[in-house]
């Protein structure tokens, strides 16, 4: 018997195999979850359509997450495909290159929109639609960063629209409690994936992570689609509204230093 045997999830955000999405689509489908797809742009399917046909997945929709009647139509196949679904995930972000290399005082009015919309507003509008598809309760999960509590170089706009989803996490398990649906967020630690690849000085935040953390190494998709997993399932079950750190520990850090520091100050 698989932790989700029986289960419907329904994930949005797999780009190509190095997305955080697809660690929690590997682990969700280990435990015996039918997952389905869906991704944003056509030029996409190359890798996208791949990835599902390796793990026996036949939904497999386009739908840009800014679209509503997109959105609508991926929903009403769903609904068609799976009849319930028990579990969703928002793994979907963007900002412009621009808003993620320059200085956050300089964000323009559109580019603090586009971020918001795709980055926050995003689980708002897939939320309003897994919801009456949950008849038996459910779990939704999105996949923030530490940047929407402390201050990261460049991230930017990108930690404002993660602040706002992070609080919309709160606000949706208040409101959807009562249908038992929890909603929570996974704050994950830096992975060289495509979307971060847009933020200036990427490789050298990968690298003071890793030397920083009390763990002393980088997460990996594994470790996001374990705790994702975790969420998913009635493990759980009780677990709703929070934001879960999967960052090798960093978060707890008050003063954070280099292996070269700590050898400075003999910190070791
Ligand atoms: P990724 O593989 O590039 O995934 C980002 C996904 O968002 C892509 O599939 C992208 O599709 C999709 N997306 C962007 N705009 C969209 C739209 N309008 N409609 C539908 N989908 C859209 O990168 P990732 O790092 O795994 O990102 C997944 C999530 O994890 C994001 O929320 C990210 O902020 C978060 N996260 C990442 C890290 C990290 O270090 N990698 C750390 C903490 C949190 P397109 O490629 O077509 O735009």
């Amino acid at each position: 018997m698989g932790l989700m045997d029986g289960k419907n999830a329904l994930i949005f955000g797999v780009a190509n195999n190095k997305s955080l999405a697809w660690g929690i689509t590997q682990a969700l489908h280990e435990a015996g979850a039918n997952i389905g797809l869906s991704y944003a742009i056509p030029q996409l399917e190359k890798r996208v359509f791949p990835l599902a046909e390796s793990i026996g997945c036949t939904f497999v929709e386009r739908a840009d997450a800014n679209n509503d009647d997109e959105l609508d139509a991926v929903f009403a196949k769903a609904k068609e495909h799976f009849g319930r679904l028990d579990v969703l995930v928002h793994a979907i972000a963007y900002a412009t290159r621009e808003d993620l290399s320059g200085q956050y005082i300089d964000t323009s009015r559109e580019g603090f929109k586009i971020a918001l919309e795709t980055s926050a507003y995003s689980l708002v509008a897939l939320a309003k639609r897994a919801a009456p598809l949950m008849t038996n309760g459910g779990s939704i999960l999105t996949l923030t960063y530490y940047g929407a509590e402390k201050v990261m170089p460049r991230y930017n706009v990108m930690a404002v629209a993660k602040a706002a989803l992070e609080c919309s996490v709160r606000y949706l398990a208040y409101e959807l409690g009562p249908q038992n649906i929890r909603v929570n967020a996974i704050s994950a630690g830096p992975v060289k994936t495509l979307a971060a690849s847009g933020i200036a000085g990427f490789r050298t935040m990968l690298k003071f992570s890793e030397e920083a953390a009390p763990l002393r190494r980088l997460i990996t998709q594994e470790d996001v689609g374990n705790t994702a997993l975790w969420l998913a399932s009635d493990l759980g079950s009780a677990i709703t509204g929070e934001t879960i750190y999967v960052d090798a520990g960093y978060n707890i850090l008050g003063l954070t230093m280099t292996e070269e520091q700590r050898a400075q100050f003999n910190l070791e």
